[in-house]
C-alpha cells in the first residue's frame, strides 16, 4: 500500500466477518481489506502439529443450522472434511457434571433436552425447580428482540442486573445453580457476574434458544468440525477476493467527513473511501482513534467483558474415556462446578476414528495465571486427571494450548460479553451506521448466531448490504472525486 490511496470501501479485519463483507461487496465496489496481524482468520486459526494434524486454536464447532457456513463448505468443496463428533460418541453416551459437591454421570437418554447435567433422575422436587427455571428462561428468550435487544419488553430491567444475580434470585437446588453458572462459563468463557441478563438472553435468542447452545448432540451447533480446520476454510475463501487482504496493516485512525472517510494504518498510510466496515471485536475498538469520536455508549461496548478462552487440544493414543466408566459407557464431556478451578469444560472431539483421539478443554485462568508458561502443561495435566478422576487422562501424546487473552488484535474468546447497561445505552446506534459511514461488522453484533462463525458471516454480509443500500446512488466517478478531495484535505492538514 502506498502512502495515500483511495477505494470505495475499507474493511478492517480479515476474520470470517471481514472476508464475508468483502466477498459480498466486491462485485459492486472496490474493496480493500486491512488486517493488523500477519495472518488472516482472527478467532479462526488453524495450525498443524508435528504429525501434520490440523488443530483449530479458535473456532472449530459448527452445526447443520449454520446454513451459510455449511453452504460455504459445500461451495469450496470441503464437505468431505466434515467430522461428525456426535457419531463418534456412539449410542447414548454419558457426561460427567461435578456440581456443588454432587458428581453425576448422566446418559443422554437420562437428561432433559439432551443437555449435559439436566438430570432427569434427580429428586422430583429438585427437578420441578429446575424445569420451572428452564421454562422461565425459554419464555424470556422468546420475548427478546434479536435485531434491537433494547426493544425487548422489560429490557431496561433485564439490563440492570447480572446473570449471576438472576441465578441467585431463584430458589434452585445448589447443583442446578452451579450448573447454570458453569454452563455460562463453558459457552461464553466468562463469569455470569460480568454479563447482563439481557445480553445473555439476547445471545441465546440469536442462536435459537438455550436448548440449542447448551446441547452437544445431533442437530446442535457442536455437532461437526472440519478436519482441515476452520482457518483453512477461510484461507481458501479469501483466495477468491479480487484484492487479497493486506496483512500487517493495523488501522489506528478513522476520520469521517461529510463526503467520506480517511482510514490510517500504523505504518502511516491512508486510504480514502466512502464506507468503512469495522469487523473487529468490540474490545479492539478502543485502539482506533475516531474523529469525530464514536458515540460514548458504542465506545463503552469496548469495555465489555472479554471472554477468557484458554483452549487446549489434547491428543491421546487410546480413547480411555470410551468405556472408561465400565458398563460400556462412553463419556463425551465433563463440566466442572463453580469455583472448582482447573478445567471448566472438556469434550470428546475425535469423531468416528481409530486414531488421533482428541479432547478439547477450556481451562480456567485462575489455574494458569499464577504460573510461569513452562509449568502450564503439568498444571493442565493434573487438572485433567482431577476432573476425570482417571490417571490415564494424564498420559496424553501431545497438547496444544492457546491463551486468547494474549492474541494481538483479538484478546478475547469466543466473544466480548456485555455488562449491565451496555446494550440498552447503545440502543439508538445499534445496527445502524455510525456517522452514516462506519458499520460494525463483527460476530458480536450479529442478530443471528451471535458469537459463532455463522454470526460473523451473517453480520459481515449485513454490513455489506447496508453499504450497498446506502451507496446505491453514488456513481464510481463521484466517489473518486470525493476520495481525491479528502486526500487533498488530509495533505493540507499535515
Ligand atoms: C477459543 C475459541 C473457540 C471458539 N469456538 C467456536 C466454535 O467452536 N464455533 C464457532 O462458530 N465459533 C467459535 N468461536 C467464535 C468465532 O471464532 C468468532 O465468532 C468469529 O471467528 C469472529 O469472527 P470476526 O470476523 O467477527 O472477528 P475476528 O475473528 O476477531 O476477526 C477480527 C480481525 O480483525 C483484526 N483486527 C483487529 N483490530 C484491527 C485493526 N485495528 N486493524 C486491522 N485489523 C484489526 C484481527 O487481527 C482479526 O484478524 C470461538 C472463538 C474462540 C476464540
Amino acid at each position: 500500500m502506498t502512502s495515500s490511496e483511495q477505494t470505495d470501501v475499507v474493511v478492517i479485519g480479515a476474520g470470517y466477518a471481514g472476508i464475508a463483507a468483502a466477498m459480498a461487496l466486491q462485485d459492486h465496489k472496490e474493496v480493500r481489506v486491512l488486517e493488523a496481524s500477519d495472518r488472516i482468520g482472527g478467532r479462526a486459526w488453524t495450525v498443524r502439529d508435528a504429525q501434520g494434524r490440523a488443530i483449530d486454536r479458535g473456532a472449530h464447532y459448527l452445526g447443520v443450522k449454520h446454513r451459510a457456513l455449511m453452504a460455504l463448505i459445500d461451495e469450496l468443496g470441503y464437505s468431505d472434511q466434515l467430522v461428525d463428533y456426535v457419531e463418534g460418541f456412539g449410542p447414548d453416551p454419558c457426561s460427567v457434571s461435578d456440581m456443588a459437591g454432587r458428581r453425576v454421570v448422566t446418559a443422554v437418554s437420562d437428561t432433559y433436552l439432551k443437555i449435559q447435567g439436566l438430570d432427569a433422575a434427580a429428586p422430583v422436587r429438585e427437578q420441578a425447580a429446575m424445569l420451572r427455571a428452564l421454562a422461565e428462561m425459554a419464555a424470556l428468550t422468546q420475548l427478546v428482540d434479536a435485531e434491537q435487544p433494547a426493544l425487548t419488553p422489560g429490557a431496561e430491567r433485564l439490563d440492570t442486573i447480572t446473570f449471576a444475580e438472576y441465578i441467585e434470585s431463584k430458589t434452585l437446588p445448589p447443583w442446578f445453580a452451579d450448573l447454570m453458572y458453569s454452563g455460562v462459563r463453558g459457552v461464553w468463557s466468562q463469569s455470569p457476574e460480568n454479563m447482563s441478563v439481557l445480553s445473555v438472553f439476547w445471545y441465546m435468542k440469536t442462536n435459537g434458544g438455550f436448548s440449542e447452545i447448551f446441547c452437544d448432540q445431533e442437530g446442535s451447533p457442536q455437532q461437526y468440525g472440519l478436519r482441515c480446520g476452520a482457518g483453512t476454510l477461510l484461507e481458501r475463501w479469501a483466495e477468491k477476493l479480487l484484492h487479497p487482504p493486506e496483512l500487517k496493516q493495523r488501522v489506528t485512525r478513522i476520520e469521517t467527513h461529510e463526503s467520506g472517510c480517511l482510514v490510517t494504518t500504523d505504518n502511516g498510510t491512508t486510504l480514502a473511501c466512502e464506507h468503512v466496515i469495522v469487523a473487529i471485536t468490540p474490545g479492539q475498538l478502543r485502539h482506533i482513534s475516531f474523529d469525530p469520536v464514536l458515540p460514548e455508549p458504542i465506545m463503552n461496548l469496548s469495555k465489555g467483558a472479554p471472554g477468557f478462552s484458554i483452549k487446549a487440544s489434547v491428543f491421546y493414543k487410546a480413547p480411555w474415556w470410551r468405556n472408561g466408566l465400565g458398563k460400556e459407557k462412553h463419556v463425551f464431556g465433563w463440566l466442572n462446578g463453580r469455583g472448582k478451578g482447573g478445567i471448566d469444560w472438556m469434550l470428546d472431539m475425535s469423531g468416528k476414528t481409530d486414531s488421533d483421539f482428541k479432547l478439547v478443554c477450556f481451562i480456567t485462568p485462575e489455574l494458569l495465571d499464577p504460573l510461569p508458561r513452562d509449568e502450564w502443561e503439568d498444571a493442565v495435566r493434573q487438572a485433567i486427571v482431577d476432573l476425570t478422576q482417571n490417571p490415564h487422562a494424564g498420559e496424553f501424546e501431545s497438547i496444544d494450548m492457546i491463551d486468547w487473552r494474549d492474541v494481538e488484535g483479538v484478546q478475547c474468546g469466543p466473544n466480548t460479553n456485555f455488562r449491565p447497561g451496555m446494550l440498552t445505552a447503545a440502543a439508538p446506534w445499534w445496527g445502524r451506521p455510525l456517522h452514516g459511514r462506519i458499520h460494525l461488522g463483527a460476530a458480536e453484533f450479529s442478530d443471528r448466531f451471535c458469537g459463532y462463525l455463522e454470526g460473523a458471516i451473517h453480520n459481515g454480509r449485513r454490513a455489506a448490504s447496508a453499504v450497498l443500500g446506502q451507496t446505491a446512488t453514488n456513481s464510481r466517478s463521484k466517489m473518486g472525486r470525493v476520495a481525491q478531495r479528502l486526500l487533498r484535505r488530509m495533505k493540507r492538514a499535515s
